[in-house]
C-alpha cells in the first residue's frame, strides 16, 4: 500500500491530490489500491456475489437533510444491504465518486462515512474511481461470499414470513423533513445511519431461509417483489407488523430504506429461527405473514388492517427509483 500511495502522488494532479486525501482517510480499510485495476483472490468454496448501486443527489438524498458523513455511510449501507439480501458475507468495495467543484471540500467526510461502514461490515475498499461533474453521486460495487446464496425466489406455499428489526422510522423522518419539521431523534438516526444487516443475513442463510431481500423500497414493496419473484402470493398480517414507536403499521409498510432484512422460512423452523435470532443479535425477527400458493390475484394481501388504511398504502405503495 504505501508503494502504490507513493505511485499516486508522484502522477500529481488535483485528482490525485483527492484520491491520496482519501487513502489517508481509510487506512487500512483500503487494501492495494493504485493499479489499474484490484486483484481479488476468489473464495474456494463459496460462491461470489457481487452487486453495485447508484445514490445521487438531488435523486437519492438531499444534502440539507444529512451530513456529508451520513451521506457516504447510507451510501455503503445500501451497497452492502444487498450483500445482507443474498446472504453473503462482504468481502471488497470498488468507490466510484463523481465530484462538482462545490462538493469538494466535503469529500473527505463522505469517504469517511463510507470507510466507516465499510470497516463496520468486515469488508475492504479495493479500488475506485473519482472524476469532476456537475452532479454529486456515489456508485459503490460491493463484491461478497456467500457459501449457501439465497435468492428472493425461493418461497413457497406454507412458508412464513418474517422481517428483522422495527419499521416506519425512515418514512416518518423524510416525512417529518419534508413537511419542514426536525424528526424525533430515533427517527433520524433509522433514516441517516441505517446498518446492513450482513451478519445476521448470512446466519439466516444459514439456517434454511428459502428466500430473502433487503427492504429498500418499503415493506409492502419489496413482499411484493419476493412475491412476483418466487411465483406465489403472501398474506400479511398487518396487527403483526414491529412498528416503530407511534407509528401505524400503514407507514411502517410503505417506509423504505430501511435495510432491514425480509425472507421466507418453512414454519416448522420458524418459532425456533426467531427466537435464537433475537438472542444472537439482540435483534427482534417478527413472522408477520404466510405464503400461499399463487391464485392470479395481487402478489401481496394484506389483512386486520382498517379499509381506509388499506387504500392509503396502495396508493403509498412504497419507493419508486423512476418517479420518486
Ligand atoms: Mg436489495
Amino acid at each position: 500500500v504505501t508503494s502504490t500511495v507513493l505511485h499516486l502522488a508522484m502522477a500529481g494532479g488535483r485528482e490525485f491530490d483527492a484520491i491520496r486525501e482519501l487513502l489517508a482517510i481509510w487506512g487500512d480499510v483500503a487494501v492495494g489500491i493504485g493499479d489499474d485495476a484490484a486483484v481479488l483472490v476468489p473464495p474456494t468454496d463459496a460462491s461470489l456475489v457481487v452487486s453495485t448501486d447508484a445514490c445521487i443527489e438531488h435523486v437519492h438524498f438531499r444534502s440539507d437533510w444529512l451530513t456529508p458523513y451520513e451521506i457516504g455511510g447510507r451510501a455503503a449501507t445500501a451497497a452492502l444491504s444487498d450483500l445482507a439480501a443474498m446472504g453473503a458475507r462482504a468481502q471488497s468495495v470498488l468507490v466510484s465518486l463523481t465530484v462538482p467543484q462545490d462538493w469538494r471540500a466535503r469529500l473527505g467526510e463522505v469517504a469517511r462515512g463510507i470507510g466507516d461502514v465499510v470497516r463496520m461490515a468486515g469488508g475492504r475498499i479495493v479500488g475506485g474511481n473519482i472524476s469532476r461533474s456537475q452532479t454529486f453521486g456515489i456508485t459503490l460495487t460491493a463484491i461478497g461470499a456467500a457459501v449457501q446464496p439465497v435468492s428472493r425466489r425461493g418461497a413457497q406455499p406454507g412458508d412464513m414470513v418474517f422481517v428483522t428489526g422495527v419499521l416506519g422510522g425512515p418514512g416518518a423522518a423524510l416525512d417529518a423533513f419534508t413537511r419542514g419539521h426536525t424528526p424525533a431523534d430515533w427517527l433520524r438516526t433509522r433514516f441517516a445511519s441505517p446498518v446492513p444487516r450482513l451478519a445476521e443475513g448470512e446466519w439466516l442463510a444459514a439456517r434454511g431461509v428459502t428466500a430473502m431481500i433487503d427492504i429498500s423500497d418499503g415493506l409492502h414493496a419489496d413482499v411484493a417483489h419476493l412475491a412476483r419473484a418466487s411465483d406465489v402470493e403472501v398474506v400479511l398480517d398487518a396487527t403483526r407488523i414491529p412498528c416503530g414507536l407511534s407509528l401505524t403499521p400503514a407507514e411502517a409498510l410503505a417506509s423504505g430504506e430501511e435495510y432491514e432484512l425480509l425472507g421466507t422460512a418453512p414454519a416448522g423452523v420458524a418459532s425456533a429461527l426467531g427466537e435464537a435470532f433475537a438472542r444472537e443479535f439482540a435483534l427482534p425477527l417478527t413472522w408477520i405473514g404466510a405464503v400461499e400458493a399463487r391464485t392470479g390475484a395481487a402478489p401481496v394481501r394484506i389483512t386486520g388492517i382498517a379499509a381506509e388504511r388499506d387504500a392509503r398504502v396502495e396508493i403509498a405503495g412504497g419507493h419508486d427509483h423512476f418517479t420518486g
